[in-house]
């Protein structure tokens, strides 16, 4: 039989592959040559469907569940997949509920807990794909009492109105600039906190109100309140009234994110401050003592001391832990060069009150971690940005059995995002080793809703993710860094090309002359492939973005030197690399 074309023939078929899969506990449909099927007819000791025309069912079925393969399997009404997925299921258990009709029995087929960056994905597009599904999201308050609306950390407390001061801070540089490119304004120039505190939280109002109507919109069940396990396949719902309700699933997804930590020091948590309260603070901070060294910290001192505030940061060890670190020293030399005092080698032991107020004056008291130096310090804001908590010790992970990395609460996973208990998946920041960042957490819970409801195989792919650090020199990357590619392949079999360069908007202001700084890493021994890309300059998120695409293309030198570059940028420091950091070169910029 021909395949069929027009559309009543095809809305005929659909209802015909739908009834099918309605009135049959199991449905396989097949070829009758194909071994995976009759393996799998064989798992379930039914019988195979192999249709004549074949060809319209397979294209059918994948209209309807993303996959076109045989075997393509049903059991109560439910897709599971090929051969792969199905003799998965038969291992993990969820094969023998499904025939025992388990499934039928919950309140939903997806509940998330957790409605931030990697939650909103996922339940939405299980909710497209036809599920029914609940989101769970609530914030518990911080120490101060700040809170916020749906939509998780990055939008609430993380990328968001980071990038929206960070970009306030930038234009104050700008408008410095503007007078040596013969802009005349002769008011004094003066930063209102205020002002961009409500503009900015006025912006994530709207974001908070358009992730609910775009969860309405799709079906999603949301529900603002706190999700913990009672049971593997039942929740408690606490809302901020304190009322309980109980709901059950087939499958779960845990998307609940971190929160900041504390330092366990007398005062910390009653005079100190996080990021968490940072961008909804209802006075300016004044004279700020931040406390860590990694992106929050260099992020929030940098655009602090940008608005005009003095800023010291207090670094424990090093600069961006994990990061490349002859980048992380320039970034941070950078920001000293521009006014941020940095405290080396010190930890906070105590911060007390001497005067309440808004802000008020706090003193603050640390130790030497070399010698038993003892200092002191007075300033109106402690901001603490040592790191963060995974969200996972109070949600019931042991009444549902999940497994949990009790020295960091994080939660491990297959790499389907798969815990331990196989209907109980995990994604974003709570995992165990990825990447801690919204694109990666949208990206994992999008993948897994397809996997789990269209029959998909695509993972994500937590290899060369590219990130930025919003530093006042904004610092890109994506790849290894040296140190961890000389740790893989050897100094010898690795070839750093670099140069320093000076953006040309920023010569006629006559400023950060050959401060910022390019670098690829490649590997001898796979064709001058580049492993590790680092830049320090001028919108270094933009520029990194397109870099992290060459490099899943897996760029090399000879290609990137074959790429013509855009004249007058930075990023066209990377098609004219020429220097290698062994031969010692200079790598400072004369012109253009
Ligand atoms: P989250 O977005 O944290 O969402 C988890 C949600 O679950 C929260 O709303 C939480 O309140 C809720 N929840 C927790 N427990 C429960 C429960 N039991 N019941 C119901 N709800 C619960 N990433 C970038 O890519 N770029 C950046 O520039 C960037 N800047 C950042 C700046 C700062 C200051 C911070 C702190 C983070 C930044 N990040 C950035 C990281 C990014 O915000 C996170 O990686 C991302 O938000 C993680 O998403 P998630 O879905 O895992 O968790
Ligand atoms: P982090 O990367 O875990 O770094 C914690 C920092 O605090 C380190 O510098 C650490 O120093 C220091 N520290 C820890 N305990 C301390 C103590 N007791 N006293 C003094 N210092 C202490 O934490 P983070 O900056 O909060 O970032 C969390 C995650 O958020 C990041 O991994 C990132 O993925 C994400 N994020 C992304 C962006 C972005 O994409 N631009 C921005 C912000 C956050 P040591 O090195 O000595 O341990």
């Amino acid at each position: 039989m021909p395949p069929i074309e027009n559309d009543t023939g095809k809305s005929e078929l659909k209802s015909r592959i739908q009834q099918l899969i309605d009135s049959n506990q199991v449905v396989v449909f097949s070829k009758s040559y194909c071994p995976y099927c009759v393996k799998v007819s064989f798992r379930l000791q039914h019988s195979l469907f192999c249709p004549e025309d074949g060809t319209s069912y397979q294209d059918m079925l994948l209209e309807m569940t993303g996959q076109k393969t045989v075997p393509n399997v049903f059991i109560n009404k439910t897709h599971v997949g090929g051969c792969d997925k199905t003799m998965q299921a038969h291992k993990d258990g969820s094969l023998q509920q499904l025939l025992n009709g388990e499934n039928e029995s919950y309140d939903y087929d997806l509940i998330v807990i957790g409605g931030g960056s990697g939650g909103l994905a996922c339940s939405k597009e299980a909710a497209i794909l036809g599920k029914k599904v609940m989101v769970l999201d609530y914030v518990v308050p911080t120490p101060k009492g700040t809170t916020w609306g749906l939509g998780g950390t990055c939008v609430n407390v993380g990328c968001i109105p980071k990038k929206l001061m960070h970009q306030t801070a930038m234009l104050g540089t700008a408008m410095q600039d503007a007078r040596k490119f013969g802009w005349e304004f002769e008011e004094t120039v003066k930063h209102n906190w205020e002002t961009m505190r409500t503009a900015v939280n006025n912006y994530i109002g709207s974001l908070n109100w358009g992730y609910r109507v775009a969860l309405r919109d799709k079906n999603v069940n949301y529900v603002n309140a706190y999700a913990e396990f009672i049971e593997p396949h039942k929740i408690k719902a606490t809302n901020k009234r304190g009322k309980e309700t109980f709901y059950t699933a087939a499958k779960f997804v845990l998307a609940t994110g971190e929160r900041p930590r504390y330092l366990g020091i007398p005062g910390d948590k009653e005079y100190c401050i996080t990021s968490d309260d940072l961008f909804s603070l209802p006075y300016c901070p004044g004279k700020t003592l931040v406390i860590g060294a990694s992106y929050v910290a260099l992020e929030c001192g940098g655009f602090l001391a940008g608005l005009g505030l003095d800023v010291t940061i207090m670094v424990r060890s090093i600069l961006l832990r994990g990061f490349d670190q002859d980048m992380a020293n320039r970034a941070g030399e950078h920001m000293e060069e521009h006014g941020v005092k940095f405290l080396r080698k010190y930890v906070p032991i105590k911060v007390e009150e001497l005067e309440a107020g808004t802000p008020g004056r706090l003193k603050v008291t640390a130790k030497s971690t070399e010698t038993d130096e003892i200092i002191e310090g007075e300033y109106n804001t402690v901001l603490i940005a040592v790191g963060r908590d995974a969200c996972t010790d109070k949600i019931g992970l042991d009444k549902a059995g999940v497994k949990v990395n009790s020295k960091n609460g994080k939660i491990p996973v297959n790499d389907e995002e798969q815990t331990n208990v196989p209907h109980i998946y995990a994604i974003g920041d709570i995992l165990e080793g990825k990447w801690e960042l919204t694109p990666v957490a949208i990206q994992a819970g999008k993948l897994l809703a397809r996997r789990l409801y269209r029959g998909s195989t695509l993972k994500c792919d937590y290899i060369n993710v590219p990130t930025t650090v919003f530093t006042p020199l904004e610092y890109g990357s994506c790849g290894l860094s040296e140190e961890r590619a000389i740790e893989l392949y050897g100094q010898d079999n690795i070839e750093v090309f670099h140069s320093l360069f000076w953006p040309l908007e920023f010569t006629v202001p006559g400023r950060d002359n050959n401060r910022c700084y390019g670098k690829i890493i490649c590997n001898k021994l796979d064709d001058d492939r580049v492993i590790g890309f680092h830049y320090l300059g001028p919108n270094a998120g933009e520029v990194t973005q397109g870099f992290g695409a060459a490099m899943k293309c897996r760029v090399t030198k000879e290609q990137l030197d074959s790429t013509i570059g855009i004249h007058p940028t930075c990023a066209e420091v990377f098609t004219t690399l020429e220097v290698t950091k062994s031969s010692g070169g200079d790598i400072t910029q004369a012109g253009c």
